[in-house]
């Protein structure tokens, strides 16, 4: 088996049962402890942690790890592995061809490792790549972060996401689908529920899909099931119809209003507020956007991170996703990106880093991650130097 170690960007491997010294550990609940710790781990589990001092001395066969705190390892909450974040159109192309897909798929998930990122949650894409992905990681075939996939977006046909879902008429062909869909293999269920912004006119978004009623069946179908819903919308129009439906987190939720956060941290929706799609093309300029749409992605910006402040102050709940595959948003690094944007937004350090842990493994539905206990799988923690 093995542990990340993001400092030096190395994924070491361990044996499933033994003892490190670290120079201390930091956990979401439990908080930062510096103070030289003995970590033991048996059948690949955290079996305890304890300061060294209260230990009489040092037992043998123990990994010296004694510049490192051990905390628990970074979860990206929306990305898309089918995406190479370099350029869309190219990379829809290359769809074609499977097997080129597959090799950066598994250059990412490498990446993912390397950086302590041991878990994403992926939004989507029509021919199943992150999914397949997801299997080959799960079947021990790829190494990689745990994968949580939505496999296919439900979006409605002829409207904005057709490269993430086959696309529904109405709510009566889903009805008749219902099944097949979810058959087919889904850990969560993504609803497209509006149209992307523009970075040309301030506030404009596409048309929103769905109507409450038809989103409420959506989300009601998922929730039978024990399954939860990430809904893609953002303006004020379709935020409304996700939030009034009852799905579990908004993802981007560009221009979401006071009031729609108020109404999410009573009915404890999370807000998974992708900054770096936006943010990314600012902070890494290209020759790509006209005057007039960097003036408008500063306005978008701005608005977006007082609204994230907002929403810490009102103690929603906020997770850390990056959309990453997105253009400028490289997978793996882009992660550093949005937590450096949570900062911007005004939210202390250990605050971020417990959205990026605690908090996203609730959005991925997933209470081993995001932690570290006993029982904990040592590899699903990761090594670092620094710590905020
Ligand atoms: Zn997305």
């Amino acid at each position: 088996m093995y542990i990340s170690c993001s400092e030096e960007r190395k994924i070491y491997e361990i044996p499933y049962q033994g003892q490190a010294a670290v120079a201390g550990y930091w956990d979401p609940k439990l908080g930062l402890c510096a103070q030289s710790t003995l970590l033991k781990w048996k059948e690949g589990k955290v079996t305890s942690f304890q300061p060294l001092s209260n230990l009489e001395s040092i037992p043998q066969e123990t990994q010296s790890w004694g510049s490192y705190f051990i905390i628990p390892g970074w979860i990206d909450a929306h990305v898309h592995l089918a995406l190479d974040s370099l350029d869309f159109f190219q990379c829809l192309k290359n769809w074609e061809k499977p097997s080129l897909i597959e090799e950066n798929i598994q250059g990412f998930l490498q990446r993912y490792l390397e950086r302590g990122i041991v878990a994403i949650r992926d939004g989507g894409d029509i021919p199943g790549f992150a999914w397949r992905a997801k299997n080959r990681v799960n079947e021990g075939v790829w190494s990689g972060p745990r994968v949580v996939s939505v496999h296919e977006a439900v979006n409605r046909e002829g409207m904005y996401g057709r490269f993430l879902g086959r696309g529904f008429r109405d709510i009566l062909e889903w009805r008749e689908k219902e099944r097949d869909f979810i058959g087919q293999g889904i850990d969560q269920l993504k609803v497209v529920v509006t149209g992307i912004i523009s970075f040309d006119d301030f506030q404009k978004v596409g048309p929103t899909q769905w109507a409450v009623e038809d989103l409420a069946e959506l989300v009601e179908a998922a929730h039978r099931r024990g399954i939860l819903v990430m809904a893609h919308a953002s303006g004020i129009e379709g935020i409304s119809v996700a939030i009034a439906a009852g799905v579990d987190s908004i993802e981007h939720g560009y221009y979401i209003t006071s009031g729609q956060l108020k109404l999410m941290k009573e009915k404890e929706i999370a807000w998974v507020s992708t900054v770096a799609p936006i943010g990314n093309l600012l902070k890494y300029p290209t020759d790509r956007y006209s005057f007039h749409e960097i003036e408008t992605l500063k306005r978008i910006l701005e608005g977006q991170l007082a609204k994230i402040h907002e929403a810490y102050n009102l103690n929603v709940r906020l997770g850390v996703g990056t959309d990453a595959g997105a253009y400028q948003v490289p997978h793996a690094e882009s992660l550093f990106d949005e937590m450096d944007w949570m900062v911007q937004a005004g939210i202390p350090k250990q605050a971020v880093c417990r959205m990026a842990t605690q908090e996203n493994a609730r959005i991925l539905g997933n209470s081993e991650l995001g932690r570290l206990d006993i029982g904990t799988p040592v590899n699903l923690l990761q090594l670092v130097t620094h710590f905020p």
